[in-house]
């Protein structure tokens, strides 16, 4: 059973790609989708050893040796050039995921697909994306409370800027903001009630430069979610 977050996802591999998932924990993702039928085979890569030996066993009790091939090593290293042309990033903080991607590029050949999903910092994973080539062709969001998790897919078109984004469409996601479903409204409107609470306390607190930068940006936060 995959939750929300990873059957979404899952949903966004294209059909018969050449598969990675890495940081594939236990190995859940790549297993259902060899075994959906949506790709012929898979890699998952691990960096810490615990989850790599457990992924072992999951696929070995799913059966599934001859097309999910466990690899134990630190981000893109796992992968020879030209192995993957859909890679997955999930469930990491933004700079991990940017991290990983800027250490592997030699692995990222044009046309490639990365479906990431950031735990936090989801402006920062799409800027990088944004200035290293990539288009941003996808984009979901869904809630697992207390959490709000994006999903974000990218092609690799070029080395230079690739798409125009504006502030917002970084901050809340080129496509989600034209898509505005019920989950993005829902998560920019309680975000803004924090960022209101936030400056409310802020100006509770003692007059300083510190205070009124803090204060500024949370302002230019509410204005940039009010525009959208
Ligand atoms: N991708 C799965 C998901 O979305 O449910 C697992 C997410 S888990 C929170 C993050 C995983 O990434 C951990 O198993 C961690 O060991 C692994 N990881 C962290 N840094 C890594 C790196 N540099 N290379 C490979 N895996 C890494």
């Amino acid at each position: 059973h995959l939750t929300k977050r990873l059957q979404t996802v899952l949903s966004f591999i294209p059909k018969g790609a050449r598969l990675a998932d890495i940081g594939s924990d236990h190995a859940h993702l790549p297993c259902r989708a060899v075994s959906d039928k949506l790709v012929p085979s898979a890699i998952a890569g691990e960096v810490r050893e615990g989850p790599y030996t457990q992924s072992i066993e999951n696929v070995r009790a799913y059966g599934l040796e001859a097309q999910v091939d466990v690899r134990l090593g630190n981000g893109l290293d796992v992968l020879q050039p030209g192995e993957a042309n859909a890679i997955v990033l999930a469930g990491m903080g933004g700079e991990l995921i940017t991290d990983i991607l800027t250490r592997g590029r030699s692995k990222l050949a044009h046309g490639t697909i990365l479906i990431l999903q950031p735990n936090i910092r989801e402006s920062h994973v799409r800027s990088w994306l944004l200035t290293n080539g990539w288009e941003i062709d996808d984009e979901a969001i869904v809630e697992e409370a207390p959490h709000f998790y994006e999903i974000i897919r990218a092609i690799k078109i070029g080395d230079a800027r690739a798409q125009d984004c504006d502030e917002s469409d970084l901050l809340m996601g080129p496509v989600l903001r034209k898509q505005k479903s019920a989950t993005f409204r829902k998560k920019w409107l309680r975000r803004k009630k924090k960022l209101n609470e936030i400056l409310a306390a802020l100006q509770q607190t003692a007059d300083s430069e510190m205070i009124r930068e803090r204060s500024r940006d949370c302002l230019h936060q509410i204005r940039l979610i009010e525009s959208s």
